[in-house]
């Protein structure tokens, strides 16, 4: 029978309750254990997929075609499972769930009401998932942070779970102490007042996962355990850490697996992570270094830059960086920059490889696309992703096959050589404006061309991968750029494009993806273009200083 693993967030967001779930399921995989995961996001979106990324930070794409949460991306890289769309719930699925049932009229009768039916339905979602999936342990992550408005009834159904499932739900409690740089010490007040709000609502956390800048030290886990009502061996540090990947390794040294299956009444188990701590030691310890620019525009949020646009990606370069046994060293340039000045391009010959990342809209595409000249013409390795594919065809058109003006009617539509075009059946979602999780979604299958590179990195015909667009390669204009050397090595099964490259004597490593390989990697099985970048990269860097 499954059990329910319950992950809260105390004193402020952002503290990484994703990776700490990830973490933890990672650790009970490691004991042997079958274990999935479930992301509540208390928004009213019914989905990521409308979100804007400098916001939210990138949207993940699961197999069967949903746009959630990059939290999902962490527990499928974490724990090297496959998740569906219903591991990820939203007030606003939840909610038209209700609303539907309500005009169906399966409430006749009824006041329906957030305590019991909103509840139900909640728990319900839940069970369905412990059911469906099989697991022995199903972790929910409950976004936000006690004592929002948005997640309470999400808490509310969590506590009804613990009282009709006795001895089969653990709550987890992640907390932040702050270190005020005036004070100079660790204070526990935050983290006493948010197991206030949880235990105010019915719930006593089992554990409580103390996140700070520093270790935590026993003055403050006893004061903690007093406060709090939680023994001190059931309150784990959690420090920043210059890897996320390194988590599951310090938990399991806190032994925080062997005591959730104390708590559970489960006998203790040794912990298999040889390979995983490999993978960790690669990262951090290599001596071998590859530097790599992902040419973007999802980096600022007024005064901040963040990242978190890509983080797929970048967890993408760092699998493959594992697997050659160097450490990345990743540079985050904004296309515009090209834009303003073309000249500063050539800075890029300082790379050892150059990603152009997927994105949306006109802004920056004439930098990425200069990027891309750049590095077809400079031999630089090129990995394109998504738009990033679609603008290297639309570079290789203007300025290989001649076509003057050729452009994406994404943001020409005008243009006299669309060669990146709305597929067929978009053209009337555009028309009807039926946004929301309307694209070309999820997992579908790539038959590779023998012979190609593409073929050499995958080393088979067929493939899956996963998409997210709306705009394909127009197929009148294949013929002319591959009579021009672009050699279109992957197709769907329609026959339409979704991988390019150039031939091996023209380019060492120069290929892009209609889809998303970045969702595919994982720590352990690094996406073969990823690999096949930091490869050429690295071969790259080797001839530099001959
Ligand atoms: N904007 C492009 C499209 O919709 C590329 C999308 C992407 O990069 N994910 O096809």
């Amino acid at each position: 029978m499954t059990r329910y693993i319950f992950i809260t967030g105390g004193v402020i967001s952002g503290l990484g309750k994703g990776i700490v779930t990830a973490s933890i399921g990672r650790i009970l995989q490691a004991k042997g254990f079958k274990v999935t995961a479930i992301k509540i996001d208390p928004y009213l979106n019914y989905d990521a997929g409308t979100l804007r990324p400098t916001e939210h930070g990138e949207v993940w794409v699961t197999e069967d075609g949903g746009e959630i949460d990059q939290d999902l991306g962490h527990y499928e890289r974490f724990m090297d499972i496959t998740l569906t769309k219903d591991h990820n719930i939203t007030s606003g699925k939840i909610y038209f769930n209700v609303i539907s049932k309500e005009r169906r009229g399966e409430y006749l009768g009824q006041t329906v009401q957030p305590i019991p039916h909103v509840t139900d339905e909640i728990k319900g979602w839940i069970k369905r998932v412990a059911d469906k999936s099989k697991v022995d342990f199903l972790l929910v992550e409950i976004g936000g942070v006690v004592g929002d408005y948005e997640n309470i009834l999400f808490l509310e159904a969590a506590r009804q779970l613990n009282i009709e499932n006795p001895g089969r739900v653990l709550f987890v409690h992640v907390a932040y102490l702050p270190v005020p740089r005036t004070i100079g010490e660790m204070k526990t007040k935050p983290v006493q007042h948010s197991v206030k709000r949880l235990r105010e609502i019915g719930i006593q956390p089992d554990f409580i996962i103390a996140r700070s800048e520093y270790e935590l030290d026993d003055v403050r886990r006893k004061k903690i355990a007093l406060y709090c009502n939680v023994k001190e061996e059931y309150i784990i540090s959690d420090p920043d850490l210059e890897l996320v990947y390194e988590l599951p390794i310090i938990f399991d040294k806190e032994g925080l697996g062997d005591k959730i299956l104390e708590k559970f009444g489960l006998s203790s188990r040794p912990t298999h992570l040889k390979r995983w701590r490999s993978f960790v030691d690669a990262l951090k310890n290599s001596r071998g270094i590859i530097s790599i620019a992902i040419v973007g525009k999802y980096f600022a949020t007024g005064k901040y830059s963040l990242p978190d646009a890509y983080v797929s990606v970048i967890e993408a370069i760092r699998h493959a960086c594992a697997h050659f046994k160097v450490k990345p060293d990743l540079h985050y340039i904004n296309a515009e920059m090209f834009e303003k000045d073309p000249r500063l391009v050539s800075s890029l010959s300082m790379f050892d490889g150059i990603i152009v990342p997927g994105g949306f809209g006109s802004k920056g595409v004439e930098g990425k696309i200069l990027a891309i000249k750049y590095a077809r013409e400079n031999k630089i390795p090129f990995l394109g992703l998504c738009y990033g594919f679609q603008l290297s065809v639309v570079e290789y058109a203007r300025n290989v096959c001649g076509l003057e003006g050729a452009n994406t009617t994404e943001i020409d539509l005008d243009t006299p050589h669309p060669v990146v075009d709305l597929l067929p059946e978009q053209k009337k979602i555009i028309e009807e404006s039926r946004f929301g999780g309307s694209m070309r979604l999820g997992g579908h299958k790539v038959l590779i061309k023998e012979g190609t590179l593409a073929y050499e990195l995958y080393e088979k015909t067929v493939i899956v991968e996963r998409f997210r667009h709306r705009y394909e390669i127009n197929p009148e204009y294949v013929p002319v750029l591959e009579e021009k050397g672009f050699i279109f090595s992957g197709e769907s099964e329609d026959g339409i494009k979704q991988l390019g490259e150039l031939p091996r004597e023209a380019h060492p490593y120069f290929i892009g993806s209609q889809f998303h390989p970045e969702f595919t990697s994982r720590p352990l099985k690094p996406n073969p273009l990823f690999r096949g970048l930091v490869e050429a990269g690295l071969k790259r860097r080797r001839m530099k200083r001959r």
